[in-house]
């Protein structure tokens, strides 16, 4: 479930969209809605949803002004205000623009809960949805907050005006009363003053980079998203994303090299899903990648039967989510899953696979059976991005 931005009849509007998971939106008709931050308060959003006249209940304000979730969030993760309609953004620009993005969405997570009486929604934000006209991207609320947690840390060492709005921001929020409208206003005099004090920023941009470059904080190249499972089952496209990010991050780790040996190896450079054999002889290097089933639990992850030698464009297909390996009776079968049809064009699919549920040769797999990739990696994987075959 999460809080979903409706741009549609001119003026933006947030609600609540649910999917599969139990509560649905007209369930919580009447409802207020309290937001647990990652610095453990429980704060009142002094929003409602609001049955209204017809159609989808809307989130409003019990305040005036009305104050939108989007720019309450905003303000608390020192992003740059956003806007209420859909921005007529400059191309190959960042997103995040001070008045050209909107926040689209705000992601429940796991720590969720649903009290009654009173009506009332306890959720944990767990990831922000940003976008503008060309692109949409998303951030994980627990280690964006993290990371302005050690630019209040260090706030000495700012700008002696950036310091004193910093300051500013960090007590509004320690409060744990409901957050207002000073806060943006806050935030827009924080972006104002660094880009006085700082030329090589952007003013309008995200300020936080430009604050932890000035202190000197390094960034861990780390997902900064929740693990799939932990973004709600309806977000799909978020999990999907969050999965490639822990994929990568796996990929660079420290023991990504020993992994990607052993599997391309055992696999003798051959694409588990069409068969093909790329390299590794002769000179030539590997042309298959070594793909993680998966890559954010706590399983033993770098093991070959948590991964598959898959060429590029199969891996490509297995990492957005679109063509699996579905174990049935000691085989493995091929099958699209419905992202494929929503997705891709029939030739497409046809193009990465000739038949849906083709059975793959035992003379693909590696010799050992250990190395088969293990049914738990599959069937967690499945659960953890909601696969749901075509
Ligand atoms: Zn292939």
């Amino acid at each position: 479930m999460h809080i979903g931005f409706r741009t549609s009849g001119g003026r933006g509007e947030y609600e609540i969209v649910s999917g599969a998971s139990g509560q649905s939106a007209s369930d919580l008709e009447g409802w207020t809605f309290h937001m647990l931050w990652p610095d453990g308060k429980l704060r009142d959003t002094q929003l409602w949803l609001d049955p209204g006249d017809s159609g989808k209940p809307r989130l409003r304000s019990l305040v005036k002004p009305e104050f939108q979730i989007g720019r309450m969030v905003a303000s608390m993760l020192l992003l740059p205000a956003p806007r209420r309609e859909l921005p007529a953004s400059a191309v190959g620009l960042p997103v995040i623009r001070q008045g050209e993005y909107f926040l689209k969405k705000v992601g429940f997570g796991p720590g969720t809960s649903f009290a009654s009486p009173p009506e009332s929604v306890q959720f944990t934000p767990n990831y922000v949805e940003v976008e503008n006209r060309e692109h949409t991207e998303q951030l994980g609320v627990e280690a964006r907050w993290r990371r302005i947690e050690a630019i209040y840390a260090s706030v000495a060492q700012q700008d002696a005006r950036v310091a004193t709005l910093l300051r500013l921001h960090q007590d509004q929020i320690n409060t744990g009363e409901p957050i207002t409208t000073s806060l943006p206003n806050v935030v827009n005099r924080i972006v104002a003053a660094l880009a006085e004090a700082d030329p090589a920023y952007v003013e309008g941009h995200d300020p936080l980079p430009a604050l932890e470059r000035r202190v000197g904080i390094q960034i861990a190249d780390v997902p900064d998203l929740p693990p799939p499972d932990d973004i709600g089952e309806e977000d799909v496209e978020v999990r999907v994303r969050s999965a490639h990010d822990y994929r990568l991050s796996k990929a660079r780790g420290p023991s990504a090299r020993e992994f990607s040996k052993a599997v391309r190896e055992a696999y003798r450079h051959r694409c588990l899903f069409c068969g093909v054999v790329l390299g590794g002889f002769g000179g030539l290097p590997s042309g298959v990648d070594a793909a993680h089933i998966l890559a954010w639990t706590n399983y033993d992850l770098d093991v070959v039967s948590n991964g598959m030698a898959l060429c590029r464009l199969h891996h490509w297909a297995f990492d957005a989510a679109i063509m699996v390996p579905v174990l049935q009776g000691g085989k493995y079968h091929l099958r699209f899953t419905t992202r494929a049809n929503a997705l891709l064009t029939a030739d497409a699919r046809a193009y990465l696979l000739a038949e849906d549920g083709l059975e793959v040769p035992e003379e693909w797999l590696p010799d050992d059976r250990n190395d088969w990739p293990k049914k738990k990696y599959l069937e967690r994987f499945y659960d953890d991005l909601s696969i749901v075959l075509a």
